[in-house]
């Protein structure tokens, strides 16, 4: 069922939360053995929650807008229970001593957070197979990647043993899984959701967000998520629309934008062709489709990966095997300095090594200037592009949200780009400026290219829009006419 589903169905009393854990457990049971979508499960826990849950129920309180629906959590969130270990030996046996606000939020709401969910390590890759412990699998091709960073999240909803889950975006991984995994995956604007007890990967980038089958499911979620947070300076005093409210009435008028960049050369034939059908698709409901030129865009990549390592290589400097996670074995005559380069060099894999390395050299004096400070200056012109097509008037075509594809690709098989890490970075092609610009952006299901796994299934794909700052509800309604116009997202991996 949809998390609107599940709610419906708890909330007129035809399934209990018991039943609805019950019901996600047993598929976890069933499929996880195969996708992986998990690190940990924490069934006794769940069933405790959604007792209390049907509890309340029972007596006639008030709950919240998530009352008895599963859902799971990426693992770099922190939960009071279990472990927040990022998919990394550092954080391996880390117990977080507090719940993540966007935890929170969701146990409020009265969610029944059912496990936490494996990622690429420290959330950096596109694949999930940076993860320290296994690589999770898409449930429409098991021998293909779900995407990532946030795999298990996407993994574990298209597998539906959750309604919906959370991820986090920092370059494009919560919209790069929702695209392979033929979900619906939200990057709020920068600021609209708290990142208190997110562990930190690029702080001027990062975003939570939710992971869904169907945009009223987002939009139910960002209900809960958003909102400004005394713990978290960087959290915008905006009001929190309700997103759900005029989400069925389409958008008159509707002006979209589609970016010259978005007919790159090396993009798969069938997400052209699905982009193309979406651009028919809008042109039917009356939207007026406008070409516009993002030409930054081509320096997105670049300046993500001097800006992300930089700012990954500040934060990941807490894990020093003195205050958090992994602490290795000295011997007798070794000092502080062995303890830190050892620690970190037994307890960060490859990728997270490599980006410490690349962002500690781009911040290093004498490659400052040449490197960090020419990449913030990219970042700004590419924010300038995005507000000259936002901006109406003299200023631009004003068009209400940009349309481009999501990934160049389907879904690709394990192993296919873990030897060459550029290859990685590119995955991210068409996601990383909505991260750089620091506005809204989601994925949603476009489409399938046919034929194209590895025994002849279909794998979907997405396309994606980007919006304005803090124009998430417009966003929204514009990726609801297109689902209900189009259906793609209902089709499951029939597992
Ligand atoms: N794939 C990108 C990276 O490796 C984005 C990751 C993310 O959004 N967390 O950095």
């Amino acid at each position: 069922m949809t998390l609107m589903g599940v709610r419906d169905a708890v909330a007129a009393g035809e399934v209990s939360a018991v039943e609805a854990a019950e019901a996600s457990l047993s598929r976890i049971d069933a499929h996880d053995g195969a996708v992986r979508a998990f690190v940990e499960v924490h069934a006794e826990r769940a069933l405790a929650r959604a007792r209390e849950v049907d509890a309340r129920i029972a007596a006639g309180e008030r709950v919240g807008a998530l009352a008895g629906v599963p859902v799971a959590l990426k693992d770099n969130m922190c939960t009071s229970w279990g472990r927040t270990t990022c998919s990394s030996r550092f954080l391996e046996g880390y117990e977080s001593p507090y719940d993540a606000t966007a935890t929170k939020r969701l146990l409020d709401a009265g969610a029944v957070i059912v496990g936490k969910t494996n990622m690429d390590e420290f959330a950096m890759g596109s694949s999930c197979e940076n993860s320290a412990f296994f690589p999770t699998r898409n449930p429409w091709d098991t021998t293909r990647v779900p995407g990532g960073s946030s795999g298990g999240s996407a993994a574990c909803v298209a597998a539906r043993m959750v309604s919906a889950s959370l991820g986090s975006d920092t370059g494009g991984s919560i919209r790069q899984p929702a695209a392979l995994c033929g979900l619906v995956g939200v990057k709020p604007t920068y600021g609209r959701v708290s990142r208190y007890g997110l562990v930190a990967f690029a702080s001027s980038l990062d975003q939570i967000g939710p992971m869904t089958r169907t945009v009223a499911d987002s939009a139910l979620l960002m209900n809960v998520l958003c909102g400004v947070d005394p713990h978290d300076a960087t959290s915008a005093n905006v009001e929190t629309p309700d997103f759900l409210r005029d989400l069925e009435r389409p958008v008159e008028g509707l002006r979209l934008g589609v970016p010259t960049q978005a007919w790159d050369e090396r993009n798969h034939p069938e997400s052209t062709r699905v982009l193309r059908e979406a651009m028919e698709v809008y042109r039917g409901l009356g939207a007026e489709i406008v070409e516009i030129g993002l030409p930054r865009m081509e320096y997105g990549i670049a300046a993500y990966y001097i800006i992300a390592p930089a700012e990954a290589s500040s934060n990941l400097a807490r894990f020093d095997g003195v205050r958090y996670g992994r602490r290795a074995a000295l011997g007798r005559d070794e000092d502080l300095a062995a303890l830190y380069a050892r620690s970190r060099a037994e307890g960060f894999g490859q990728e997270v090594q490599r980006r410490i390395m690349l962002g500690t050299h781009v911040l290093s004096s004498g490659y400052y200037e040449a490197y960090y400070l020419t990449a913030l200056k990219a970042r700004r012109l590419i924010k300038a592009d995005f507000d000259a097509a936002f901006a109406s008037g003299e200023g631009g075509p004003g068009v209400h949200a940009v349309l481009m594809p999501a990934t160049q690709g389907p879904a690709f098989r394990l192993g296919e780009k873990t030897d060459d890490p550029l290859a990685m970075y590119f995955e991210d092609l068409y996601t990383v400026t909505a991260n750089l610009a620091g506005i809204g952006a989601l994925s949603m299901p476009a489409g399938f290219a046919k034929g194209a796994g590895s025994d002849g299934e279909d794998l979907p794909l997405g396309v994606q829009l980007m919006c304005a700052p803090f124009d998430e509800s417009r966003m929204l309604r514009i990726a609801r006419m297109f689902e209900r116009e189009t259906g793609h997202g209902e089709r499951g991996p029939g597992m």
